[in-house]
């Protein structure tokens, strides 16, 4: 199939965050087209973990039972410096429940449900080029031969966003970041319904690494089986980590009965924290990872590409009944202040990092600050037995660093760390989502 003419909404990228954002505007009634370079079903780097805070999404999205029927996971099972402790996922709001599902599964779902919804979806089409008008406006992309006119583009173009970079996404590396490894083992406990999270990690010289291991059950056969490390470009990640990876699975194999060795292993980078500028323009803007969109405590980043596809839906609705483009900002750092370049309906250029920013920015400037602090090496070897040694200080980083921290919660710890998180954006020398 051929890629239309012209489309209303044309969405580059059919992962979490484009798929989610093409089924919340066809559900609107919007005419929507998704184009993806690659042919689904198709795998992604990735852990394949979905915290509670995804699957509130994966819920509204009416896929809920669907990914529970493959496997319900209860919270972590944290392991390091001479303790383990099983710390159930923070109930509340967000629902207390988690899953995992591996990508080609998942995204083909997620596509699915999208093209149910009533857009067009085409794979195979990889977007080479961006066409604007005189005032900045795009007015079409380009596909090989083929040209797409569209009203607005979304740009969910994931970690390397070609075609955002097109359009001034500048990614920033001086703000934490991370380098990460999955793979897939056999295990005899693959149906196991905790997460393992190892979080003193060590290379094979010894050397303990800013970030930890995972092994995410699928119940099919299979984990997931991966490491990450926390790094900035002052301090880079000092290890190759697809050996991490491997050296990670040997110390692990009896205990998750592994069968075999790791295959399928890939890595990626992550931007995270949205340590990105330049995420939108009068009628397009970047969702999901092309938007840094990834929590910079554990690297999930399926929860924000789908949380961010159905709050950019609803800006762009609001945008065409007039209530976007200023409505979105709430000060801080930077704030809207009225639509950017001349006050249009919809004009997204500071609408949507206003957005983000007001969704995300205390809990992302917070949870960067603390990722910075992990890469110091001294950090991890003073903090990690002080905090593995407690129950009560384990549950409250695990719900802090899941952002399951709801704006209702009166609680101490919800207290404190909205309380931080304050500051820390006021502080923040590179504001998220910057202009
Ligand atoms: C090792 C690792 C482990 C991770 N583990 C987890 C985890 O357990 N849980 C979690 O929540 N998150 C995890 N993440 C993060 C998560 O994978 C991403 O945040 C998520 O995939 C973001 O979705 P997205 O839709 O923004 O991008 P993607 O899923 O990357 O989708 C982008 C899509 O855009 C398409 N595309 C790119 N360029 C073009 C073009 N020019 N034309 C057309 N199409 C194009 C690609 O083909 C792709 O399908 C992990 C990441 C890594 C690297």
């Amino acid at each position: 199939m051929r890629p239309p003419a012209s489309t209303d909404v044309l969405v580059v990228g059919c992962g979490p965050a484009g798929a989610a954002t093409a089924t919340w505007l066809a559900r609107a009634g919007r005419e929507v087209t998704v184009l993806d370079a690659a042919t689904f079903p198709r795998d992604k780097t990735c852990g394949d973990g979905l915290t509670p805070r995804a699957m509130l999404e994966v819920d509204r999205l009416g896929l809920g039972n669907w990914a529970r029927d493959r496997i319900t996971i209860g919270g972590l099972e944290l392991r390091g410096f001479g303790h383990e402790r099983r710390v159930p996922w923070p109930a509340g709001e967000h629902g207390g429940v988690g899953s995992a599902v591996r990508r080609t599964v998942f995204d083909d779902r997620l596509r699915l449900a999208a093209v149910e919804a009533g857009a067009t979806v085409l794979d195979g089409v990889r977007v080479t080029g961006v066409e604007r008008g005189d005032d900045g406006e795009v007015t079409a992309v380009r596909a090989g031969d083929d040209r797409i006119a569209c009203r607005t583009l979304v740009l969910a173009d994931g970690v390397r966003s070609p075609v955002g970079r097109l359009l001034g996404r500048t990614w920033h590396r001086d703000t934490v970041y991370a380098v990460a490894a999955r793979s897939y083992v056999r295990s005899g406990r693959h149906d196991h319904p905790w997460i393992g999270s190892d979080l003193e990690l060590r290379d094979e010289a010894g050397e303990i690494q800013p970030g930890y291991g995972w092994v995410f059950p699928l119940g099919d056969g299979e984990v997931n089986l991966g490491v990450g490390a926390l790094a900035t470009s002052a301090r880079p990640a000092n290890v190759a980590v697809k050996d991490l990876l491997r050296h990670y699975a040997r110390s692990i194999r009896a205990g998750w009965e592994l069968e075999g060795e790791p295959r399928a292993v890939t890595s990626a980078l992550l931007p995270m924290g949205g340590a990105v500028s330049g995420v939108a323009g009068r009628n397009w803007a970047s969702v999901g990872d092309a938007a840094a969109c990834v929590n910079p405590l554990n690297g999930e980043g399926i929860d924000y590409a789908l949380e961010g596809g159905r709050l950019l839906a609803e800006l762009i609705c609001a945008g065409d009944s007039g209530v976007a483009g200023g409505s979105s900002g709430s000060g801080g750092s930077g704030g809207s202040g009225g639509s950017g370049s001349g006050g249009a309906h919809g004009d997204l250029t500071r609408a949507w990092p206003a957005l983000l920013r007001e969704t995300y920015g205390e809990s992302f400037a917070i949870a960067r600050d603390a990722a910075r602090l992990l890469t110091f090496p001294q950090f991890l070897p003073l903090a990690g037995p002080v905090g593995m040694r407690s129950q009560t200080l384990m549950t409250a980083a695990v719900r802090c660093m899941s952002n399951t921290v709801s704006d209702s919660d009166r609680d101490v710890v919800a207290r404190a760390w909205r309380a931080a998180g304050s500051v820390a954006r006021r502080l923040d020398r590179h504001p998220l989502f910057a202009d």
